[in-house]
């Protein structure tokens, strides 16, 4: 099997799995992953004090357990799960992984259990035919686009996950992501979601 053809086959079995357990959207949630981990009768182990590690996964004769660092906001722990998870569907005959998701590794199996994490909360083809519908064609995907797919859609893909993806799938040029800061970017087009109190703010200028 080519790196391509499992990386295929690892998409489709996020899709599978989305199927199965009724996720209809990209707003994929911590509540949908407890779930979908009750089902396949994993356990959840909230751990303080991981370092450089995100999650772990564990299988032994006290069966499969996933272990994941307490205190990572929603969002990355949505996709930590949706991480461990493959290693349970796919790699189940390694007894134990523990992942520290370094953007350099060259681990197939690392990568593949990334790419089935964004294919779990937001499969490829409803970000293509979203993105075409906002009038993206190859090489013309901009980070305001993604900022509002991300605002229209509520997806629990990160920003950075979203930007991966376009750039893989050639929808925006090279480089076009490079030092973007997208949540200031996102307060640019949509407001800050909350106001600072009032005495924080600049004093309103005198009428001339
Ligand atoms: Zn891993």
């Amino acid at each position: 099997m080519t790196r391509y053809e499992y990386y295929e086959q690892m998409k489709a079995l996020a899709r599978n799995v989305r199927a199965e357990h009724g996720l209809t959207t990209p707003r994929v949630l911590r509540s949908d992953l407890r779930r979908i981990y009750k089902a396949y009768e994993i356990k959840i182990d909230l751990r303080q004090g991981f370092k450089n590690l995100r999650g772990a996964y564990f299988n032994d004769d006290c069966g499969a357990t996933v272990v994941i660092a307490k205190g990572l906001p929603a969002d990355p722990t949505v996709f930590t799960m949706g991480h461990e998870l493959k290693h349970h569907l796919a790699d189940r005959e390694t007894p134990g992984f523990q992942c520290s998701y370094s953007p350099s590794t060259t681990d197939q199996v690392e990568i593949a259990a990334e790419i089935f994490a964004a294919e779990l909360i937001f499969p490829e083809t409803e970000f293509l035919r979203l993105l075409t519908d906002a009038g993206v064609s190859p090489g013309t995907c901009t980070a305001e686009h993604l900022v509002r797919l991300k605002h229209e859609t509520r997806t629990t893909l990160s920003y950075q996950g979203l930007a991966k993806r376009a750039d893989f799938m050639k929808l925006a040029a090279a480089g076009t992501f490079n030092g973007v800061q997208f949540t200031k970017l996102e307060e640019r087009i949509y407001g800050k979601p909350f106001r600072r109190p009032a005495k924080h703010r600049r004093a309103a200028r005198p009428p001339q």
